[in-house]
């Protein structure tokens, strides 16, 4: 068995890194690639196989991974005469890992020779979680996987959720993005109200975290809104393009969304004013934008 990697961004090079360290403690060829190449040669420094691009990576991998930033770059190393779907062996297995367009990946699963799998594996737990190995991560595939796929998921992995058939990762994901996004945009609402209301936001912080409001989203966000970093582990312009994805799966699926009508917009809005490569919490600064109050200040 040979493992290869695409894309060693912010997800990915945790991801990758938990990964190269399973495969050489089991003798296991890892090669990677990306666009990035000083991602890729701090990866070439530690052993792994330095792929120069993608079709050679696809030669040497019977099972692959990618995390990418949306379906739009998943098309590009997808289809071509140079790409994984020409370019992998047969039985050759692949995980995609990014937040993407379920018609888009139904559409790469339609052009795959049957002789590959093509499995969606989203994954949350963010930035630490991947460098930790303690990722949920979430499968929609319609065959069963062998226990050599299941140890080699662990390694990135502290969950592995079979959600149903191809596809079903995709939704999951996308049902708990609505949920993270909305309580993002909330957590500014309701921090501007203890701020015009003359509160310490640092005692209304704990409070929330101690109260029925509490979740992932308020222990984690609201610190990195109160410490002016907005958290640069995750871009605004990709936390827009999930939104985009809850609604268009939202559209799919003829269900009226008035709520992501509201965070979707609110994101459009975020990334005109501070634009796509902003941290994610931006989508707090705008509330304070428009109030005119810095939660700092
Ligand atoms: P990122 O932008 O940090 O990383 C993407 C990587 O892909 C970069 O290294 C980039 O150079 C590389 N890349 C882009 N186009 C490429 C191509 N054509 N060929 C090879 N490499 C290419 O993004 P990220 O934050 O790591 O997110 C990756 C995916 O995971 C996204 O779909 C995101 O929505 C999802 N995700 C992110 C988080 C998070 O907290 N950051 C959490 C869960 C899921």
């Amino acid at each position: 068995m040979r493992v290869g990697f695409i894309g060693l961004g912010n997800m990915g090079n945790g991801m990758a890194a938990n990964l190269h360290r399973y495969c050489t403690a089991n003798k296991i060829n890892f090669s990677v690639f990306d666009i990035n190449k000083d991602a890729v040669q701090s990866f070439a420094d530690d052993g792994a196989m330095a792929a120069e691009t993608i079709s050679e990576i696809a030669k040497q991998s019977d099972i692959i991974f990618t995390s990418l930033p949306s379906s739009k770059q998943v098309n590009e190393i997808a289809l071509g005469e140079d790409g994984l779907l020409k370019n992998l062996p047969e039985g050759a297995i692949w995980f995609e890992t990014s937040t993407s367009d379920l018609s888009e990946w139904q559409k790469v699963r339609e052009a795959a020779p049957d002789y590959l799998t093509l499995i969606d594996a989203p994954v949350t737990g963010g930035t630490e979680g991947a460098a930790a190995g303690t990722l949920t991560m979430l499968l929609g595939l319609d065959n069963p996987l062998s226990d050599t796929h299941s140890n080699l998921l662990n390694a990135v992995a502290k969950k592995v959720i079979i959600m149903g058939p191809s596809g079903a990762g995709y939704i999951t994901k996308l049902s708990q993005l609505h949920l993270n996004y909305l309580v993002a945009q909330g957590i500014g609402e309701a921090l501007m109200l203890g701020a015009k209301g003359g509160l310490d936001l640092t005692i209304l912080s704990d409070v929330l975290s101690h109260s029925c409001a509490q979740s992932y989203v308020v222990d984690n966000y609201i610190p990195k809104v109160l410490d002016g970093s907005y958290d640069n582990s995750f871009a605004l312009g990709l936390a827009r393009k999930d939104m985009r994805l809850v609604k268009q799966l939202g559209d799919h699926l003829d269900i009226e969304m008035p709520l992501a009508d509201n965070v979707v917009a609110s994101y459009e809005d975020a990334v005109s004013n501070y634009g796509p490569d902003a941290p994610h919490l931006s989508i707090v600064r705008l509330i304070e934008d428009r109030t005119g109050k810095n939660f700092r200040s």
